[in-house]
């Protein structure tokens, strides 16, 4: 056989060296932490003083850095950096493709007399200028003016990939736009920063900074590298397009949390030294669900470097797989019939005096602290759910969402019933001024018993995209190739607008004359009240919960486009106007590119399905039939006409049903590129999103389910697809 999946099967694990990969982990990951990075540690040896101080002013305050100081650390990042062979620098940063750019710049500088000298000074560490006219902007930039700029961030430290020093950067167009995934994020944690800070007041005037955390969940699925480039579909839309799921999937749970495959574990291994040197601290890896599926999660850090390192882990995933023969495919939905990937966002808030603020404390003040960030976080998402919604649309998260194995695209808040209960005893504190023996009530039995609460509160809802499990809160649907940043974008923006309503009205009710804390609980009563509707404790997976929802008035945007059409909503504009997230033509630019996005997604699929269903499906399925026909002439030609017709039964049936199935993808296929080519001819991105995915994605899988009875039909051997089997079992 000549085909591309033959091919690739013979070079499978029977040959040994795709599984003696062995990988040596060191006695003490610890010592290779952060063996790449210009870290605090590291800063502290190459810097002055100053400069040193400087640094550190930033990260923290948020303080800007002098020319004359950036260049004493452009030195010293310069020495460090040659004393570990690197060669190049870049900044490093993240685009609205999805991936993260990098454009090498060289140290060398020839200088006169034919000698040459390694440089780089402040004005490089500051700012660089890729090429930026090919990246997405929605029309931000016209492209006779189209320059951007990445300017370094010196919150996320520099670290070296290769022979390469990567400094952190955001991307912005010469008129001040963002272009990329971190600028926008960067204010929101200021916007949340200032809000919480001003909040904090009322508990601990040594508060003066809080920053968000966030530790992620990355899934992924690995498959064999050679069975991956057999597969067209895999290597141009990152999912298989058809195939029929094997006998076996994941019916029999014997993959979750099982014995790790050795060349996996090689994988894992080597990714984490990887990240080690890198200075993400991985802490935790399993099988996940589906065959070939896996976790790895990290603790957690301060939400601008965690959202760095989850998109840098990605990058590095994939290098390493490499090295081990697998490919890694970070797609939501990979597979059809087995589970998707997501990437679960941990997020809380932290003060600089060491407390997590969704963290209950030890007496009944810190609780009633607790309670004011956990009350204030649900009326943040019961306000802006819809803009949560958006924050993880894509074409690629629709397939996941809402297909009982990932949340559902309601977005609801879980807190588990000994919470609840809680709340519904904060919905009864009285109006106004409250009684000596009602604060005594609260203080004894309601606030005071929250610590032993969460101690056994185990009950945990894996249906909730929205959960808080015991000191953060949870952001489940998020998709596994998303950039974190996104949903952190939001995130904390909401956050950042509640928390600034809550102290104007806490005040208010002071001023009024009313105690601190009558004020603080008179202002979460109201709270609870308004968002018990987004609080909700039973299966999300459920049809009555579809139907429930409704009838409390929660959105269901069940796609993108929907989603995206809710983002442009007057009230999110308004929002991210005012917490100075975005400007109204930053929200429109980024708007547009998501929907053309996603439109190109579904084009691309739906040209990749065409191309495989008419030249591998169609000729494998007539060369079969064309076996079939030649044996079933052979029977008539052996034992005559009367005879024959009996023999010949099953045979004359199957070619039947092949010219049936070829005749459905055929047409189907016509049919698609048809509406394919309308879609495309939309000019309104809105209405183009609309018209892939109501006109185009439906035709999907007709073609699909022809395809996969073909392959139930057709002769292995002639079958040009790696199968499922093939895919998901290889290890
Ligand atoms: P699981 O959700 O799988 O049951 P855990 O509850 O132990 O696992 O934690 C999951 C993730 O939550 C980890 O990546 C961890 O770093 C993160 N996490 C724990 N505490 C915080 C916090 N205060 N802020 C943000 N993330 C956190
Ligand atoms: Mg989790």
């Amino acid at each position: 056989m000549s085909t591309l999946r033959f091919k690739a099967l013979e070079t499978l694990p029977f040959k040994n060296f795709r599984k003696d990969n062995h990988v040596d982990v060191p006695a003490k990951l610890s010592e290779l932490y952060c063996e790449n990075v210009f870290s605090e540690e590291t800063m502290r040896e190459y810097l002055t003083k100053e400069a040193f101080q400087s640094i550190l002013d930033a990260i923290r305050k948020g303080t800007k850095i002098q020319r004359h100081i950036a260049d004493q650390v452009a030195v010293a990042m310069k020495d460090w950096a040659l004393s570990k062979g690197v060669t190049h620098y870049t900044h490093w940063f993240q685009p609205l493709t999805g991936a993260t750019a990098e454009k090498h710049d060289s140290f060398f500088t020839p200088i006169e007399g034919g000698r040459a000298i390694e440089r780089f000074n402040g004005g490089m560490l500051i700012q660089q200028e890729p090429d930026a006219s090919s990246f997405p902007n929605g029309g931000i930039r016209n492209t006779f003016e189209a320059r951007g700029y990445t300017a370094w961030d010196p919150t996320s430290p520099a670290f070296i990939m290769g022979t390469t020093l990567c400094i952190p950067s955001i991307f912005i167009s010469y008129t001040g736009e963002t272009l990329d995934y971190k600028a926008p994020l960067l204010r929101a944690l200021h916007a949340v920063d200032e809000a919480a800070t001003e909040v904090m007041q009322y508990f601990d005037k040594n508060v003066t900074k809080v920053v968000p955390t966030l530790g992620w969940e990355q899934e992924y699925f690995l498959v064999d590298s050679a069975l991956y480039q057999s597969r067209p579909d895999l290597v141009l839309t990152g999912k298989t397009l058809l195939g029929h799921s094997p006998a076996k999937g994941q019916q029999l749970d014997d993959h979750y949390f099982g014995s790790i495959p050795t060349r996996v574990m090689n994988f894992m291994k080597e990714l984490e030294i990887e990240c080690m040197k890198l200075g993400i601290p991985v802490t935790t890896r399993h099988n996940e669900v589906a065959p070939n599926q896996f976790e790895l999660a990290p603790m957690f850090e301060e939400a601008n470097v965690a959202v760095d390192h989850n998109s840098l882990l990605m990058d590095v995933m994939a290098r390493v797989a490499h090295k081990h023969h697998f490919h890694i495919l970070l797609h939501e939905k990979p597979f059809a019939g087995v589970n998707g990937s997501g990437k679960h966002n941990n997020w809380s808030l932290s003060t600089d005096t060491g407390e997590n603020l969704l963290s209950p404390g030890k007496n009944p003040k810190k609780n009633l602290q607790f309670l004011t960030f956990f009350v204030n976080t649900i009326k943040a998402v019961h306000e802006y759910a819809d803009l949560l919604r958006a924050s993880i649309a894509s074409a690629s998260n629709d397939h996941r969402l809402g297909a009982n194995e990932a949340p559902p695209a309601i977005i609801s808040v879980f807190i588990g019933s000994q919470l609840y209960s809680v709340l519904s005893e904060l919905e009864k504190v009285t109006n106004g001024k409250l009684s000596p023996e009602e604060k005594t009530e609260l203080k004894l039995n309601v606030v005071g018993k929250i610590p032993e609460i969460l101690l056994d509160n185990t009950d945990r809802n894996r249906t909730s995209p929205f959960a808080f499990t015991g000191n953060k809160f949870e952001i489940r649907a998020v998709g596994s190739s998303a950039n974190c940043a996104e949903s952190m974008t939001v995130m904390n923006t909401i956050a950042a607008k509640q928390l600034k309503e809550f102290k104007k009205e806490v005040d208010a009710l002071i001023e009024k004359g009313l105690k601190k804390d009558e004020a603080i609980f008179n202002v979460l009563r109201e709270y609870i009240k308004q968002s018990k509707n987004i609080m909700f404790e039973g299966d999300g997976y459920s049809d009555d919960w579809a139907k429930e929802a409704q009838k409390r008035g929660l959105s269901n945007l069940k796609t993108t486009p929907e989603a995206l059409e809710r983002e442009m909503d007057k009230k999110f504009v308004k929002l991210y106007e005012e917490m100075g997230v975005f400007s109204h033509v930053e929200v429109e630019a980024r708007n547009e590119i998501k929907l053309e996005k996603y439109s190109t997604v579904i084009d691309i699929e739906a040209r990749v399905l065409a191309d495989i269903a008419r030249n591998h499906i169609i000729p494998a399925a007539l060369n079969y039939q064309n076996r079939l026909i030649d044996n079933v002439k052979g029977l008539k030609e052996i034992f005559g006409d009367k005879e024959f017709k009996a023999l010949a039964k099953e045979q004359m049936s199957l070619i039947t049903q092949i010219s049936e199935n070829v005749s459905i993808i055929k047409l189907g296929v016509e049919e698609l590129l048809k509406a394919k080519d309308k879609a495309k001819s939309t000019t309104n991105s809105q209405k183009q999103a609309e018209a892939y995915c109501n006109e185009v994605k439906p035709l999907f899988d007709k073609i699909r389910e022809a395809s996969d009875a073909l392959e139930m039909m057709v002769d292995d051997e002639l079958w040009p697809l790696t199968k499922y089997r093939e895919l998901l079992f290889t290890r």
